[in-house]
């Protein structure tokens, strides 16, 4: 169902609130990125920092690595939308579906830890590795629960701009049938699972998931895990001001024990989480800076504020260098805050 080229979308109104990230796209074309990312994996796996490739993924050889986080939550890590299971005697509860060539890799990776059926997902925002396999674990009997934005942008369609792709509306068998606004708490297998909507910060859409017995929080987008900046998309309402209060939400939660689930790879701890979001601080004061002293967008990346961060923060490989960042960091900053984020 996911797009790999670049085509005009029907019916798709993009939501951008400034700067659109296809002009960051160009700027890091010409700047150091050897190609636009048009026909990348991306396309499938967004919200990666690692996952920009020139070739097609092939999922049949992706394996699902599952690890025990205690009190019945369990991680299924595929190096995507990385997706958390809650099992016990009321069924299994899964966090994120996967792409929809996934489907049947997450739900036998389920069963291998629970004999019991997948009654309730959750989809923690609206890019596709993250709702891929909805209507799959739908037709399967499971209810799927999401923030309001998630339901709209899955229905109309979307366009994100930071990677040329399009993705279709889904059909109504995938959308999330439960919505709420604000928060919402899930009492299942004997856990209480908070969802907290952050306004415009990896997405529009996001939802912060709090297993509270078990102490796991997964992040959405809006954690990298240890040694990425996190990625966030402008052309589906995210921004920088909404990374850092979401990030904030999530240290008003945690405690020095609690495991931070983010969107690809092994938890983060309280104190990983504390050192990015105070990195993302740091940046946001001094591109402002940049910004309020009147440089340019090529001036501010020239002035490398991100020069003494970069080498905890910039995964070898990946494409969110130093200077990338500063751009996003910058666009965001000089378009302002979207009204939610505020
Ligand atoms: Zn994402």
């Amino acid at each position: 169902m996911l797009a790999r080229r670049a085509s005009p979308p029907s019916g798709v109104t993009p939501s951008n609130y400034g700067p659109t990230m296809a002009h960051l796209d160009t700027r890091m074309a010409r700047t150091h990125v050897k190609r636009p990312f048009t026909t990348l994996v991306l396309a499938a796996l967004v919200c990666s920092a690692a996952a920009v490739s020139a070739q097609p993924v092939d999922y049949s050889k992706l394996e699902i690595k599952t690890t025990d986080l205690g009190q019945g939550v369990h991680l299924l890590g595929w190096q995507g939308g990385d997706s958390l299971i809650l099992t016990g005697d009321d069924g299994v509860l899964l966090v994120d579906t996967s792409v929809a060539e996934m489907g049947d890799k997450i739900k036998a990776a389920a069963a291998k830890v629970s004999g019991k059926p997948i009654k309730l997902v959750i989809n923690t925002h609206a890019h596709a590795d993250h709702f891929g396999a909805n209507e799959a674990m739908a037709k399967g009997g499971a209810t799927i629960v999401a923030h309001a934005n998630l339901r709209e942008r899955m229905a109309k369609g979307q366009r994100i701009a930071a990677f040329n792709q399009t993705i279709p509306p889904s059909p109504p068998a995938a959308l999330p049938t439960v919505t709420y606004a604000d928060a919402l708490s899930l009492h299942f297998d004997g856990e209480t699972v908070q969802l907290f909507h952050v306004p415009n910060a990896h997405t529009d859409s996001d939802t912060l998931v709090h297993f509270k017995r078990a102490n796991v929080i997964h992040a959405s987008g809006t954690f990298g895990g240890d040694g990425s900046y996190p990625f966030f998309d402008s052309s589906s309402g995210g921004s920088l001001a909404g990374m850092i209060a979401a990030q904030e939400k999530m240290l008003s939660l945690a405690d020095a024990n609690t495991r931070i689930v983010p969107d690809e790879g092994d938890p983060g701890s309280t104190a990983v989480l504390r050192a990015c979001h105070d990195a993302l601080i740091e940046i946001r004061t001094r591109v402002q800076k940049l910004i309020d002293a009147g440089k340019t967008e090529d001036e501010a990346v020239a002035a490398k504020p991100t020069n003494d961060l970069d080498a905890r923060w910039v995964r070898p490989g990946g494409f969110l260098t130093g200077d990338t960042y500063t751009r996003m960091a910058y666009q965001s900053l000089k378009a302002g805050s979207p009204p939610a984020a505020r």
